[in-house]
This record gives C-alpha cells, sequence and structure tokens, in this order.
C-alpha cells in the first residue's frame, strides 16, 4: 500500500462494482460465452483460451482501451462488432451467488456507519438485485448503475451526479475502483480522492507510473475501512 494524501475529511465513498466487489470473472465469462455465439454464426470454431487471456492480459497491463471493441477487431474480424457483442454480453452477465469478494460486504457495512456510500459502476440493472441478495443493500446509498442512471464511467457526469445523489463536493469524496482508465483517471481528474485495488481487471505488476496515479494502491479491500474511517467527516448514528 502507498502512503498518500486522502482528502483530509472523507463525507462519502464511492465503489465501482466489478473487481471490488464482485469477481471480473463473471464478465469475461458472459462475453466469452457472446464471443463463441457469434462466431458460431460465423462460422467459426469456438474461442481459443489462449488467444483470449493473451488478449485480456495485454488490456490490464495497458489500462486503456475497450475489452470489447478489442475482442470484436481481434476474434469477431470486425471492430463495428462490438455493439452486437454487448447485447449478447447482457443476457450472460451476471453476478452469481458466491461471487462477491469476502472483503466487500464488511468493508461498506463499516464505511456506512459514519459516511455515505455508493457504488458507481457500468454495470446492468439486474446487478442492484445481486447487491441486495447479497446482502449490501442496506450499505448503499447512492446506486450508481449506468444502465439505470444513463452515464458511463470515464464520463464527468457520471461522477458529477453521485456526488450530487451524495449532497457532497468532490473534495470530501473518494472513488474506489480497479481501472486505471475508468476509475482512477476520472475521479482524480474531478478531484476525488482515489484508491485502487489490483485485482480483477487491474495488472498483475502494475508498474511504478500506474501506481503513482492514485493517492492509495491495495490489493484488496481489507484495509480500505480504517483508512478511510480515519478521516470521517460528519459521523452519523447507527
Ligand atoms: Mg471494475
Amino acid at each position: 500500500m502507498t502512503a498518500v494524501p486522502l482528502p483530509e475529511r472523507i463525507d462519502v465513498v464511492f465503489c465501482d462494482v466489478g473487481g471490488p466487489i464482485y469477481s471480473d470473472d463473471n464478465f469475461t465469462h458472459a462475453i466469452w460465452l457472446a464471443l463463441d455465439e457469434i462466431r458460431a454464426e460465423q462460422g467459426r470454431p469456438p474461442v481459443d483460451p489462449a488467444e483470449f487471456r493473451t488478449l485480456y492480459d495485454e488490456m490490464r497491463e495497458a489500462q486503456s482501451g475497450g475489452f470489447r471493441a478489442t475482442v470484436a477487431r481481434e476474434l469477431l474480424g470486425d471492430v463495428a462488432l462490438k455493439r452486437e457483442l454487448h447485447a449478447r454480453t447482457v443476457p450472460w452477465w451476471t453476478h452469481p451467488e458466491g461471487t462477491a469478494y469476502a472483503d466487500a460486504l464488511p468493508m461498506f457495512r463499516a464505511l456506512h456507519r459514519h459516511v455515505v456510500t455508493g457504488v458507481v459502476a457500468n454495470q446492468e440493472a439486474a446487478t442492484v438485485e445481486a447487491l441486495r441478495r447479497d446482502g449490501f443493500g442496506d450499505a448503499i446509498d447512492v446506486w450508481g448503475i449506468s444502465a439505470l442512471v444513463g452515464h458511463e464511467k470515464p464520463s464527468r457526469e457520471f461522477f458529477a451526479w453521485a456526488l450530487e445523489q451524495a449532497g457532497t463536493t468532490a473534495q470530501h469524496a473518494v472513488h474506489i475502483g480497479n481501472r486505471l482508465d475508468t476509475d482512477i483517471r476520472p475521479a482524480r481528474a474531478l478531484g476525488l480522492g482515489t484508491i485502487w485495488v489490483t485485482r480483477g481487471e487491474a495488472p498483475d505488476h502494475p508498474t511504478p507510473e500506474q501506481v503513482a496515479e492514485a493517492d492509495v494502491t491495495v490489493p484488496d479491500l481489507s484495509s480500505v475501512a480504517a483508512l478511510v474511517l480515519a478521516r470521517a467527516g460528519a459521523r452519523r448514528v447507527g
């Protein structure tokens, strides 16, 4: 973990969903099934696991570029198929019971006793039900799910919407996410504190330059509540 300046007073904590809360395997599994569906219609064989893994790891290391566009180009032969790929991915993209990381709910519960909490995530509407099923319902104040809100990260509007919902300003807010391009950079550009969780779509071995982009870099969520609560602003009861 890097030692650095988060906001001195934190009133709200936002968190990405894929990577911090649920395994990104849920997404890669869905995209893989969708790719095979389209490839079957194209008369191609199923996706080669090694090739898929290589493309996925390249995206994780680069921390930029849409994965759907890359696989549409490389594995479907046409980048324009990324929309079709997206549509075919949605029905397969779920968060089954048991796929939430064990450290996510304890973090949310601990934070929620003292600060406003929220999710800011590029997710389908069904993610709300998954989070409620897994016990997060009472620990989340702001439900920033792109399919419901109408904004997608990394747009400035999405974070601005979330701040407005939380009733605070960027300098008293922190965003937790596992990607530099859609989480850390846009949040930082708006003035939020940033915590980079290096699992899922994050690289296995982040470079010093990548680590320097976030205020704090952690391998998981186990230390995050203590880190934030040391700076919690208006404490609320219950
Ligand atoms: Mg993520």
